[in-house]
């Protein structure tokens, strides 16, 4: 039998809140699985916003990621399969405590990538919803990826925080993980009937030294409506200018992976 490649793992983390990185991390996600790869989502947050909006009650879940980074459980026994055709390892709020237990840890930052390990030949992509911090968690994910996309809303201090995120990923480079790479800023909210939007969205990729990806994820309500149904928006409005935003941005990755 032919040796099957592993996934790539990519991490979307900003450590600012309300940037789309779990609307990214669900689109995305779905994309993947439309254009017929194999998808694993992990939400690595404690508000489980990923795991809610892709139909399954973190409130209820039988087992979670606090339970494969804090207890050493199989990932594999807290998978979820969803609608969308994405694999899911869900979060709850018991996450919220992990942070500290971690940090008693030796090796703290690499109990994800371990974690991982064992199913990287189930998959092609594994996407990491990261929390808004720059914590354990996050530097976890961002040790076990190849790459990091950086979600930034074009507004009026969007991009807030993205340079000490940048900082991060180098420090990251420098001490855990030689490998990981900026795939780029996914531009998101975008209003292209703003001035200051489409300035927001030339300066951005000169001022950090980073590529842009394209095109800019418009900002449209039918992202409000999505996860109420447990589907991302590629789903509940296939032909929505956002879903095709979303599917034009994963073939462009799937192109650089
Ligand atoms: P984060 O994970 O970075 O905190 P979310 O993905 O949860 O961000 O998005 C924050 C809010 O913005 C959510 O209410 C989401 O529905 C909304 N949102 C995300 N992307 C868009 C978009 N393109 N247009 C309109 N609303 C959006
Ligand atoms: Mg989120």
């Amino acid at each position: 039998m032919p040796t099957q490649r592993k996934a790539r793992i990519l991490a979307l983390a900003n450590q600012k809140g309300g940037v789309a990185k779990t609307t990214s991390v669900a689109s995305l996600g779905a994309a993947f699985a439309e254009a017929g790869r194999r998808v694993l989502l992990v939400d690595l947050d404690p508000q489980a916003c990923l795991t809610f909006s892709l139909g399954v009650d973190p409130d209820t879940v039988e087992a979670s990621v606090h339970d494969v980074l804090v207890g050493g459980r199989d990932l594999t026994e807290v998978l979820h399969r969803c609608d969308d055709g994405v694999d899911l390892v869900p979060s709850s709020i018991e996450l919220a405590g992990a942070e500290a237990v971690l940090l008693g840890r030796p090796a703290r930052e690499y109990v994800l990538q371990t974690a991982l390990e064992p199913v990287r030949r189930d998959y092609d992509v594994i996407l990491l919803d990261c929390s808004p911090s720059l914590g354990v968690l996050t530097l976890n994910a961002l040790t076990a990826a190849q790459g990091v996309v950086v979600p930034m809303p074009c507004e009026m201090l969007g991009h807030r925080g993205v340079g000490q995120l940048l900082d991060t990923v180098t420090d990251v480079r420098r001490i855990l993980n030689r490998r990981l790479r900026v795939l780029g800023i996914l531009p998101t909210l975008y209003d292209g009937r703003s001035t200051h939007a489409r300035e927001v969205l030339e300066d951005v990729g000169e001022r950090y030294g980073v590529p842009v990806l394209s095109p800019p994820i418009p900002r449209t309500v039918r992202f409000a409506e999505a996860p109420a149904v447990g589907r991302s928006i590629l789903a509940t409005s296939r032909s929505s200018k956002g879903a095709r935003a979303y599917r034009e941005v994963a073939a462009g990755m799937l192109e650089q992976l």
